[in-house]
């Protein structure tokens, strides 16, 4: 298909950029877009050696070409995420304004999860995340990704802006990276030229009005408002900035910039062009909320004491950390310091998973669940681990049979290349594949096409 931009789009671009740099933007879109990908330091990750860095993230690194990742086990196991270099900027707003040490962070508009992921990583374990997605068959998919990078600080839910309203004036921090006409996406999407338009510009532009006036309460006072497009007009980016400053009450922060970045600051936030960074178009900015917000009061709660715990605990590190929830018929680890936090958030909104799903109650049987395989926390000596070739570690993940003659029989770990994948449950003669039938790979297995990203 050719590649024709709308001739509207160029006209506005050329008067805001110039012809010569709107030129070069243009050019730049008709080429390839570039592959990247951030590692899980939090499950200990490292990047191959000698590919090259993205400069402003630590765990960040350029692809020479796009592999298929669904051929590598270690994807599935939430050791690195496939994320567009641009967006991955959000650390050095993250390390360069988040004060907290502890801190409570919203964000908003989350699925499938890039930024989420990331921000579970900054968060380093310290504070709590929530994680949220208003359209139901995208949640899905966030929750996934949530529960394979691993990190036990997060919840994930499914709510509309307005509906964390009873949680006015908690949180530190908000992230809104807003639905927009998605212009930085030009280079990798067909679809996003054939949506655009100038109505649809202007729509996205007052959703995302809606969608921050509606949030804005459940920001603390003194908190910081991360906001976020993949687009380049001046309607959705630096005039939603300057009405939230404005209208919502707030101060622009700047962000410093390294020259070799090439990143554009604007005054109300930074530009990504691919013609000048390596990466997606995409906008960002920080702002620091100056009007009085009252924090509602989170009850310290008197929670049921969960019997079942002492049968599972074991299978988590500092399991003395968490407070032990049945959750129908799941436990559910909750970190402590946020139990009571996460009591008030089931009450507001709906909460899919908070904290580490560990076992469902079948009759007699504890199952472990995929979410405790991936997590951060588990306590890998509770469990019988067996090291699986690349061969295995695929059948696994596409729920095939599986058989561990040699094995004791009940439930073993299964692991690829040091990253646990899942449970079996081992019955001698075969073993119960206990990988989630909504997760597993449908596609035939393919070596040829099989490129390893991390360090072994
Ligand atoms: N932050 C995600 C990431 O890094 O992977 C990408 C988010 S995408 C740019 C915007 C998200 O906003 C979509 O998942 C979309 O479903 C959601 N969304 C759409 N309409 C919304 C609304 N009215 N309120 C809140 N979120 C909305």
């Amino acid at each position: 298909m050719d590649f024709v931009l709308p001739d509207s789009f160029k006209k506005r671009t050329a008067d805001a950029l110039g012809e010569r740099e709107a030129q070069a933007l243009f050019e730049a879109l008709a080429g390839q877009p570039v592959a990247s990908v951030r590692a899980n330091v939090m499950k200990r990750q490292v990047l191959k050696d000698g590919l090259e860095p993205v400069l402003w993230c630590e765990a960040g690194g350029y692809l020479a070409e796009r592999p298929m990742f669904t051929m590598d086990p270690l994807f599935h196991a939430g050791c690195y995420y496939v994320q567009e270099a641009s967006s991955m900027f959000l650390e050095q707003v993250f390390r360069q304004h988040v004060d907290s040490d502890s801190p409570l962070v919203l964000d908003l508009c989350a699925a499938p999860g890039g930024k989420s992921t990331h921000i579970a990583s900054l968060l380093g374990g310290r504070g709590f995340l929530v994680s949220n997605e208003v359209i139901r068959s995208r949640v899905k998919i966030l929750e996934e990704n949530m529960a394979k990078w691993g990190c036990t600080n997060v919840a994930v839910t499914n709510g509309e802006p307005e509906d964390f309203s009873g949680l006015r004036g908690l949180f530190d921090v908000v992230v809104v990276d807003a639905p927009c006409s998605g212009e930085g996406m030009f280079r990798k999407d067909q679809q996003a030229i054939e949506e655009w338009s100038e109505d649809n510009v202007r729509l996205c532009a007052e959703r995302q009005r809606r969608i921050l006036a509606d949030v804005y309460p459940v920001l603390k006072e003194g908190g910081l408002l991360i906001y976020s497009t993949c687009t380049y007009n001046e309607h959705e980016n630096e005039e939603n900035v300057r009405w939230i400053a404005d209208s919502l009450g707030a101060e622009v922060l700047s962000i410093e910039l390294e020259s070799d970045w090439n990143v554009v600051d604007s005054g109300f936030g930074c530009h990504f062009y691919p013609h000048k960074a390596k990466g997606e178009g995409f906008f960002i900015a920080a702002l620091r909320k100056s009007c009085e917000e009252l924090p509602v009061r989170v009850k310290p709660v008197k929670r049921k004491e969960c019997k079942e715990a002492v049968f599972v605990k074991d299978w988590l590190l500092s399991a003395s950390d968490y407070d032990f929830q049945m959750q129908g018929d799941v436990v559910v680890a909750v970190p402590k310091d946020f139990a009571d936090f996460v009591d008030k958030l089931r009450a507001e909104v709906s909460v899919l998973t908070a904290g580490v799903p560990l076992a469902q109650i079948k009759g007699k049987d504890m199952v472990p669940l995929p979410q405790l395989a991936f997590s951060c926390a588990l306590n890998r000596d509770a469990f019988k681990c067996v090291s699986v070739d690349w061969e295995q570690a695929i059948a696994f993940l596409r729920r095939e049979n599986m058989f561990f003659q040699e094995e004791p029989k009940g439930w073993l770990l299964l692991m690829f290349e040091g990253a646990p994948l899942g449970f079996v449950k081992n019955l001698g003669n075969r073993a119960n594949n206990n990988y989630p039938a909504e997760w597993r790979i449908r596609m035939s297995e393919d070596k040829s096409r099989y490129v390893k990203i991390l360090e072994d």
